[in-house]
């Protein structure tokens, strides 16, 4: 393949953005112990929207002053019982009221998201507020079916092992799933009875401060959970580093992880749980299934949300014997994504979260350039005329293994391709990141399927497909994809509890 080809732009809407606010419910000030109310500094930020560069909000900028007094309040409502010693059927009503509430407002939340963050308002709706109550409904029914443990000692004692809420928990998320991934987190928290305070990042507070409006009309007492918007090294720092925080759960970059570890090591020890970055490989074997199945898997795989996904398979590691076929089918689906503004709900690929990502990401595609991997399609911004942050579909051959598209995260809607011709290089390839959230591999032999999954070294492998997920299985990665209890599934609850054993002479 030798010319480039770009992505065929949709048309984008006249409507400015600021007017599509005045429609929505976009809140401004922090919320903490049950009401609105403006920081103490009375400073604010502007949120910009992606799609055409607008002002849409001035929201209050929590720091330490305002985590301070968030967490106070959390630390009374745990204290006093009025959450955590509910039977727990009441809260797994309560979570269910709010479940019902968030899909009453479905569609405004969706367009929130879109319009916060830029990404296409149909997958806010179809994925991040599905899931968003899939969770919520998940963690309410396990509220009130969770059973503790009698331990198999002798008959002259009785000892139990039983489970009891943390305290107060912080939660740090990031921007590209903002209401989804901070209710991974709220849900199971808040089932087995924590108070919490959440810092929304920077780029995405509107659906979160609207989210715990809805908590409070579903009846979540006061201060059980808390939002505080406002930048990383202030208010973020001020959670980690809290000594009155019991634990502190973030996912983002490796970066930040690795100061939240700091902050816990500065403080009071605090349980730490990291959900991190990755750079996860599509592994096509020869034998794979159908070409344009699986081009189309990876594209999606890696195009989904502008990659701005953590387990996004920004990698394709190929056979050689499939190489030419699959990757000229990738780069047809690649352009076939239609690109253009988050609000029409026929676009797939929308804008970047913020000016300074389109050009953290138009940095990669420089790299990879000054590196020598050879630009099939995409390559740079489109649309710039809007105001808006819009990157195309972007597919680079001839990635050399050490290279810095092949190691470093993106982020972006930007894929790497490398070629291999055994199979224990390719698995070379596939593991050979210090990440290991996802991986794939596309193989029509089981015996290949199993053997290669097991050495494949990610939390997460998909077989002959890419990015099935559901709200019952954990999510979290290997390697310096995170560490400390993952997102999802029962076992999440685990991870807001701590263990506490009994012995009772008998
Ligand atoms: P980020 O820069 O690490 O930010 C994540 C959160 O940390 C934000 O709320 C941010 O606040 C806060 N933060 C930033 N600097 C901080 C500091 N010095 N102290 C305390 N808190 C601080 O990540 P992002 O740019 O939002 O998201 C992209 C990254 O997240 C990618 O690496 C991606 O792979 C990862 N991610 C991982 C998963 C997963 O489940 N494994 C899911 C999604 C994203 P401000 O932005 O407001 O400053
Ligand atoms: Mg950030």
């Amino acid at each position: 393949m030798s010319t480039v080809a770009s992505t065929p732009a949709g048309t984008i809407s006249r409507t400015p953005s600021d007017e599509v606010a005045a429609g929505l419910p976009v809140r401004t000030d922090l919320w903490v112990d049950g009401g609105f109310r403006p920081a103490v500094s009375g400073r604010r930020f502007d949120r910009v929207a992606p799609r055409d560069g607008r002002v849409v909000a001035a929201v209050a900028e929590g720091d330490v002053a305002d985590v301070d007094l968030a967490v106070a309040a959390a630390r009374r409502a745990f204290e006093d019982g009025r959450w955590c010693d509910l039977h727990p059927r009441e809260r797994r009503a309560t979570l269910l009221r709010l479940a019902d509430l968030v899909e009453r407002d479905a569609d405004d939340l969706a367009r929130l998201e879109s319009l916060d963050v830029g990404k296409p308002v149909s997958h806010a709706k179809a994925v991040d507020i599905r899931v968003t109550l899939q969770t919520l409904r998940f963690y309410a029914e396990a509220a009130d079916k969770s059973y503790d443990a009698v331990a198999p000692t002798g008959p002259a004692v009785h000892a139990t092992i039983t489970r009891e809420p943390l305290g107060v928990v912080g939660a740090v998320v990031p921007w590209n799933f903002p209401l989804m991934m901070a209710v991974w987190k709220i849900a199971p928290a808040l089932a087995v009875g924590n108070s919490m305070v959440v810092k929304p990042a920077e780029q995405s507070p509107l659906t979160l401060l609207r989210f715990a409006e809805l908590a409070a009309e579903a009846g979540l007492p006061d201060g059980v959970l808390n939002v505080v918007p406002g930048f990383g090294p202030t208010a973020g720092a001020a959670l980690g580093r809290h000594m009155d925080v019991d634990a502190l759960t973030f996912t983002g970059s490796g970066q930040v992880g690795r100061l939240f570890l700091n902050y816990a090591a500065e403080s009071n020890i605090k349980e730490v749980s990291l959900e991190l970055g990755g750079k996860s490989p599509q592994l096509v074997l020869a034998d794979a299934p159908d070409t344009a199945a699986v081009a189309k898997a990876v594209a999606v795989g890696v195009f989904f949300n502008q990659g701005e996904v953590c387990s996004a398979g920004s990698r394709l590691v190929v056979h050689r014997s499939r190489k030419d076929e699959l990757v000229e089918a990738v780069v047809a689906a690649s352009q076939r994504l239609r690109l253009g503004d988050p609000l029409d709900p026929k676009t797939f690929v929308g804008a970047l979260v913020e000016a300074e990502h389109l050009e953290r990401v138009l940095g990669h595609i420089g790299a990879a350039h000054e590196d020598g991997a050879r630009l099939l399609t995409g390559g740079g911004q489109v649309l710039a005329e809007t105001g808006g942050y819009y990157v195309e579909p972007t597919v680079f051959d001839d990635v050399a293994a050490g290279s810095r598209l092949a190691q470093q995260e993106v982020f972006g809607p930007v894929l790497a391709v490398q070629t291999f011709d055994d199979l224990d290089e390719g698995i070379a390839l596939a593991n050979g990141t210090d990440y290991g959230l996802g991986a794939s591999v596309w193989t029509k032999d089981l015996s290949s399927a199993h053997r290669v999954s097991r050495r494949l070294r990610a939390g997460t492998v998909w077989v002959n497909c890419y990015d099935e997920s559901d709200i019952t299985v954990p999510f979290g990665g290997y390697g310096q994809s995170g560490f400390g209890g993952h997102d999802k599934g029962l076992a999440a609850m685990d991870k807001y509890t701590h263990t506490k054993t009994t012995w009772m002479a008998l």
